[in-house]
């Protein structure tokens, strides 16, 4: 491989010091030695294209969502568990939030029922509108372009900071439009987990240019301390799958009667229907963490 592309810093702990990971969809990924950041050495200029209805709906190109709003479900029991963390953390109250990479609004909307206020930046153009026709405060672009004088209790970036093409300038703006103490909670993939280096190039959450940064624990934490973050826990969050899901699910994948007939039969009984099934690979990592004070 050309040693040009050996000359990118790790984008988490900035280290120049790396090695050729692998190679996939035409991307180089090299690997930081210092903290084991995985990232794609030659990001492309432009990423918004990536995002556009095809990626939100119909997952035409082969990668994304089938459609957001009903594959963000099974993260629901993970999103309300965030919305109660962030209220301890501002004592006990609800505050106003900000969601980065909001999508169609998912989250925003969950977050506005148990009584925060929400404001979103999403740089696909159709998944932003569909937020604000659902009458949330979006705004298309990435958290460099909100024009927002005031401050936020908590800022949560949900799947998003490994699509960043500078994830260092954005949470340090992420940092400047929080309160002190405020929260930051980031879900992402762990490069570091068990999991991911085992599968190595076939982890399935490899896949550049949608992810150009893959974060370890180490590598994150310290991208988080140099950018005014103190951090206050990481975990792997698990997925539940409610049964009604699972089938809903298949039966999309595969036309197969059986499937339509094991759903009607399940939705039946209401009960049998809700039941859910946790899934944790623990290839992914949910960090809590706190703004610093200015001094
Ligand atoms: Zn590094």
């Amino acid at each position: 491989m050309n040693q040009t592309h050996l000359k990118r810093n790790c984008p988490a702990c900035n280290s120049e010091s790396n090695t050729f990971f692998a190679e996939k969809n035409g991307f180089n990924i090299l690997k930081c030695a210092m903290c084991g950041t995985l990232f794609v050495s030659n990001p492309p200029a432009d990423t918004a294209d990536i995002y556009g209805n095809n990626y939100f709906w119909g997952a035409a190109e082969g990668f994304g969502y089938v459609d957001y709003d009903t594959d963000k479900a099974p993260m629901k029991k993970v999103f309300e568990d965030c919305v109660k963390q962030i209220s301890e953390m501002n004592t006990g109250r609800t505050g106003k939030l900000l969601d980065i990479g909001a999508a169609t609004g998912y989250f925003m909307t969950l977050a506005e029922k148990l009584g925060w206020k929400s404001e979103g930046v999403e740089i696909g153009k159709e998944a932003a509108e569909a937020g604000r026709k659902k009458g949330l405060k979006m705004t298309t672009g990435t958290i460099h372009d909100l024009k927002s004088p005031e401050k936020f209790d908590a800022v949560t970036m949900f799947d998003v900071v490994e699509h960043m093409k500078d994830t260092r300038s954005d949470l340090k703006k992420a940092r400047a439009l929080l309160k002190e103490g405020g929260s930051l909670v980031i879900i992402t993939p762990d490069a570091g987990s068990f999991y991911a280096r085992l599968l190595k190039k076939r982890w399935h959450l490899l896949v550049p240019p949608e992810h150009l940064s893959y974060f370890t624990r180490r590598g994150l934490t310290q991208l988080l301390n140099e950018t005014g973050f103190d951090v206050v826990q990481m975990k792997a969050p698990g997925k539940s799958f409610t049964l009604e899901y699972i089938l809903h699910t298949l039966l999309r994948w595969q036309k197969l009667r059986l499937w339509k007939i094991l759903l009607n039969l399940v939705n039946k009984f209401p009960r049998l229907a809700k039941v859910r099934l946790s899934v944790n690979f623990g290839d992914n990592m949910l960090v809590l963490a706190k703004a610093k004070s200015d001094l």
